[in-house]
């Protein structure tokens, strides 16, 4: 099988599974969509999907992704690019001019840099807080507890829209449970998207109202 082939199977494959989570939760497959997680895969995958339409790519490093699509983005006008790993405040502005959004907002030192950037860029992204739902120390993220106040700072002190709420549950725990909280606490603050579900979980995610799921090695193959 050539590449092209191979991952436009793969593609279908996880775009069938997102359908059919969706249906069997009772919602729509076109309320889920699919963000192909690119870090650190070749480059001929990363062609050969854009050759089958992919448009909506996750990265987690602001280096790596300005490599990687700072000239794809001429050759692909309706190309969407999320952050999805920590930023680092240094970063934000470069964050802010490359991509269409960032997932890992999560304190206010950044909320702070980004706000700037966005005042100076005059382009905002779509945000989305990160919450720890394990509250593990390594990971980055508001804690559950922290959730509402920060949201509510990040719009009223810093003047900057939320869009949703991500979570990356713990690796060894079952994520429903994380998921089940990143919803609730995105319910009560009124946010409508969930970015929520990797290559190993992302069915259960779409049952617990994921808008978006990320994934990576069961799209591309396993990363170097
Ligand atoms: C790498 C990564 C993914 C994709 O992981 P897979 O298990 O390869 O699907 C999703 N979300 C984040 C935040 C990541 O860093």
């Amino acid at each position: 099988m050539d590449l092209i082939t191979e991952i436009a199977a793969n593609r279908a494959a996880i775009l069938a599974r997102i359908a059919d989570a969706a249906r069997a939760a009772k919602r729509a497959p076109a309320d889920v969509a699919l963000v192909a997680v690119s870090k650190l895969q070749p480059d001929e995958r990363v062609e050969a999907m854009l050759a089958t339409g992919q448009r909506l790519y996750g990265e987690n490093r602001v280096q790596e992704a300005q490599a990687r699509w700072t000239e794809r983005r001429a050759r692909f006008s309706d190309l969407k690019l999320r952050l999805i790993g920590p930023l680092q405040s240094n970063k934000a502005e470069d964050a802010v001019a490359l991509f269409d959004a960032i997932d890992s907002l999560d304190r206010a030192k950044l909320a702070k840099a980004l706000a700037d950037a966005v005042q100076k860029l005059g382009r905002c992204p779509e945000l989305l807080v990160q919450v720890n739902t394990g509250e593990e120390p390594q990971k980055a993220g508001v804690a559950p507890a922290e959730a509402d106040g920060f949201i509510k700072a990040v719009r009223k002190e810093y003047g900057l829209p939320v869009a949703g709420l991500m979570c990356i549950p713990p690796v060894d725990e079952e994520p429903a449970m994380h998921f089940a909280l990143l919803a609730k606490i995105a319910a009560r603050n009124g946010l409508p998207t969930l970015s929520m579900g990797m290559s190993e979980d992302f069915e259960t995610a779409i049952r617990f109202g994921a808008t978006q799921v990320r994934v990576g090695s069961a799209l591309f193959g396993n990363r170097a």
